[in-house]
């Protein structure tokens, strides 16, 4: 069934009674040629692109609750290509493009805006950090405007713009960038994924990873034991427990990110706004809550919920630059479970056991990278070797030293990206 404006409208004359489940509910097989632990944004993208780019469609996806109810539901929904190293910098434009063409080719409507985004800066290094940024992004082929302080002014009026700790010199807008409805992403993968064949198993908790002399042979799940050729762990804050299985140890720790939605307010910002000094980004959604986060809550924790010392950061933050939001009532808050790398950057590569792959280390930065994380790991998946967009995010970088992508220049200590 193909969306369209006029189903739209004979369901609202109608009591909406003839929408139908979008995706089967199937039991498990017994053996799969794929089996995909975990059902958020990365891991249905995967399955979508293995069945689409690969023809594979003997494939689960095994999720221990619902799909879409991780972090791909629970984010702020930013998505942009304005990252700086090489390694980072060619995949997140990758993924750009294939955001640009996701609705139409899922014939789904992800609601992806690109509103463009302005990263703020407060001091002339940072303005010079700036420039070096928007230059790698336009050489790269991406579209990067240095705005001046009245630059900055004609597009966001409301900032407070002479803070005496924080004073806005400028920023770096990014036209393309923008916001998609998260789980709205969630869903199209599911919906084409399953029109493709793949099983998508729900409450399918994975429990063990069984190996046999060095090679993957499948799952047990609460679901009973499933056999696979080949196992994809994609399994975001929870990729440490799940490579842990197979007797992995992973260069990643799972900390906290809460994030803040306030009621409802007619149209007041129609871009991405982040305040990098003070930790603090914002966006409105279309149904006109004031969608904001701030930084890690700094413990490692699977706790899906965040503590009152970071919420008073990132309302004085927001507090700083916008002081008019003050008057908004804050309607609820969440966290989710972020899979921190030691450089920031994530890891799509195989392990040393064979047909056992590994995506993951996104840390708060994985929605946008969505299409092309999927892509490139049903490329490794499919054919065991890497796909040149994602061909440096190994896992031995951590071993070696070679290649660390420290994006934030943060050091290799998982808790100050
Ligand atoms: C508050 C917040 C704000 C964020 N903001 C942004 C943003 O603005 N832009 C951006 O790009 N990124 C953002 N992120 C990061 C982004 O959401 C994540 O990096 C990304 O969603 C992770 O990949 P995923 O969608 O596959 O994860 P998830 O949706 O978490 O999927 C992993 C799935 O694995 C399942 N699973 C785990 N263990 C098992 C098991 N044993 N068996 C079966 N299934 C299992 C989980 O239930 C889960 O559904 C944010 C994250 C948070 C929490």
């Amino acid at each position: 069934m193909a969306y369209s404006g006029w189903r739209i409208i004979r369901e609202a004359l109608t009591g909406n009674t003839g929408w139908a489940p979008v995706w089967r509910d199937p039991d498990p097989k017994p053996a799969y040629d794929i089996v995909i632990i975990g059902g958020g944004g990365h891991g249905l993208a995967t399955a979508y692109y293995l069945a689409r780019e690969h023809g594979l469609t003997n494939v689960a996806v095994l999720e221990k609750g619902y799909l879409g109810g991780g972090n791909v539901g629970r984010n702020t929904t930013i998505v942009r290509a304005n990252y700086f190293l090489p390694g980072n910098s060619e995949f997140y434009s990758h993924s750009l493009k294939l955001w640009e063409g996701l609705e139409r080719e899922l014939n789904y409507n992800v609601m992806h805006s690109q509103r463009g985004l302005i990263n703020l800066f407060h001091s002339d290094g940072q303005r010079d950090a700036f420039v070096r940024r928007g230059n790698a992004m336009i050489n790269q082929g991406d579209d990067a405007i240095l705005l001046d302080r009245e630059g900055v002014r004609r597009h966001l009026p409301y900032l407070a713009f002479d803070n005496a700790r924080f004073p806005i010199h400028g920023g770096l807008y990014h036209p393309r960038g923008g916001t998609a409805r998260h789980d709205a992403v969630a869903w199209g993968y599911a919906r084409a994924a399953d029109r493709r064949g793949v099983d998508l198993v729900q409450n399918c908790e994975v429990t063990g990873i069984d190996v046999e002399g060095g090679r993957v042979t499948g799952v047990q799940t609460t679901r009973g034991a499933i056999r696979a050729k080949k196992v994809a762990i994609v399994a975001a804050g929870r990729s440490s427990q799940v490579a842990a299985m197979a007797g992995l140890r992973l260069p990643v720790e799972s900390h906290v990110l809460q994030a803040f939605v306030t009621e409802g307010l007619k149209p007041v910002i129609d871009h991405v706004v982040s305040f990098g000094m003070g930790h603090f980004y914002i966006s409105q959604s279309d149904k006109g809550g004031l969608v904001f986060g701030g930084d890690l809550d700094f413990y490692a924790s699977y706790a899906a919920r965040g503590n009152l010392p970071m919420v008073e950061h990132v309302m004085e933050a927001a507090m700083t630059l916008m002081p008019a939001i003050g008057k908004a009532k804050v309607l609820r808050s969440w966290g989710g479970i972020m899979d921190m790398t030691p450089d920031g950057s994530p890891i799509i590569d195989k392990t040393g056991i064979e047909g056992l792959y590994l995506d993951c280390g996104w840390c708060y930065g994985g929605f946008k990278a969505v299409p092309a994380s999927g892509f490139a790991l049903a490329h490794l998946v499919a054919q065991d070797r890497p796909h040149e967009s994602a061909a440096a995010f190994r896992l031995d970088r951590f071993r070696t030293g070679r290649g660390l992508m420290d994006e934030e220049g943060t050091g290799a200590q998982h808790n100050l990206h």
